[in-house]
């Protein structure tokens, strides 16, 4: 299989970075259950040397995740965590790194209570407005983190205009591109100098993987990021990267029906009486429709809504309730479900703050699956009926 960069993304997506296997001719790249290589001569051996630091079935997918971002280089991780923790480890006491206010909780856990504690420095702003950015924009800023679509608001922040800002600075900008996924969005392409995936979101797709990824087009990064997984060992697994390399086969054709799905629920959801507002990028009112249409291919597959009557008891009576939706964290998986951020993920934020940022009590988090839209909105009207 020969790919070529300029190849469509589906055509990247099903061969990039995988080579029928040479010893067997196996087309589907094996999975390597082995912890180390053994060598010809010391120091000569075919690529590997110990599986810590590298195993042909986790290069494999590093390629495929690259070719997919359009990226020289992907860097696999054990988590999306572990991959956010190997990045601000380079980063030095006195830095101060910028970032969004309703940023993914895990995320802001380990800003604030890992590295905070050492001497790294945050400040949580709303990135949509790029008059607060230029503000905090002081000479010991190093780096801005971002997500768009936020989690769960779903604002959008403008990957080029912050890009744009920073350039020729020494300031990095780092996007967390699990919401989008690099069928839907691209931030190299856009301007930034790394990506980031929650690899366990839509890249593996089917809910049954943990794990992280980076990719950039620095050299100078990937030697970085390399030298964190031989240090620390948050290396994933030759079974996780397989069942990744798995998943990315089909991440256009899902994506796509989960857009698709997402549209419908949005329309349904926008007509009915109980329903407040929903927040969806690809609604002409959602206040940041315009950069998503332009950094964007299509409005992805979450959705959040609120009710009209804004009680916690309405919103959990509703998530309790549907049969086809799942009530679980989590999200990017074939199976669709839903979500209480008040209750659940985002419980731990105090109320007056919650409701400062939008995150009201009656708001709801949907993750489309791409289950039979007739089956979701008939499941969603059942609910809705009972609340
Ligand atoms: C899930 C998630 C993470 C963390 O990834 P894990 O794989 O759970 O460690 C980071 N960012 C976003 C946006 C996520 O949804």
């Amino acid at each position: 299989m020969k790919v070529k960069s300029d190849m469509g993304f589906g055509t990247l997506a099903v061969h990039a970075g995988q080579q029928p296997d040479p010893s067997s001719g196996a087309i589907m790249t094996p999975i390597y259950q082995t912890s180390t290589y053994v060598q010809s001569r010391p120091g000569v051996h075919q690529g590997h040397d110990y599986a810590r630091v590298s195993n042909p079935t986790r290069s494999a997918l590093q390629g495929n995740l690259a070719a997919l971002e359009n990226a020289k280089h992907g860097v696999c991780f054990s988590s999306g965590v572990a991959s956010i923790d190997a990045i601000i480890k380079n980063y030095r006491p006195g830095d101060k790194i910028i970032s969004t206010n309703d940023l993914y909780g895990g995320t802001f856990r380990l800003f604030t209570q890992v590295f905070e504690p050492f001497g790294l420095k945050f400040s949580f702003i709303d990135l949509s407005d790029l008059s607060q950015l230029e503000k905090e924009l002081t000479p010991d800023v190093k780096m801005i983190w971002l997500e768009t679509p936020t989690n769960p608001l779903l604002r959008i922040i403008d990957i080029k205009a912050i890009s744009d800002m920073v350039s020729g600075s020494e300031i990095d900008v780092i996007v967390d591109n699990t919401f989008a996924t690099p069928y839907l969005q691209r931030p190299l392409d856009l301007g930034a100098n790394m990506v980031m995936h929650s690899t366990t979101k839509y890249i593996g797709g089917h809910s049954d993987v943990i794990g992280g990824a980076i990719c950039t087009n620095s050299d100078e990064w990937e030697e970085k990021l390399m030298f964190q997984i031989k240090s620390t060992g948050a290396a994933p697994g030759p079974m996780d990267s397989w069942l990744l390399l798995r998943g990315t086969k089909t991440l256009h054709i899902r994506m796509q029906r989960h857009c698709e799905n997402a549209r419908a629920i949005v329309s349904f959801l926008s007509d009915h009486p109980k329903v407040d507002r929903v927040l969806y990028p690809g609604l002409p009112d959602h206040p940041g429709h315009e950069i998503a249409a332009r950094q964007m291919k299509d409005f992805g597959g979450m959705i959040t809504f609120t009710l009209k009557n804004d009680s916690l008891a309405t919103a959990e009576n509703l998530v309790s309730s549907t049969n086809v939706f799942a009530l679980a964290e989590s999200l990017g998986g074939v199976e669709s479900l839903i979500e209480h951020p008040a209750s659940m993920t985002h419980a731990s934020i105090p109320e007056e703050e919650r409701m400062k940022t939008g995150l009201n009590n009656s708001l709801i988090r949907l993750s489309v699956g791409i289950e039979d839209i007739e089956d979701l909105v008939a499941d969603l009207d059942q609910a809705l009926a009972g609340a």
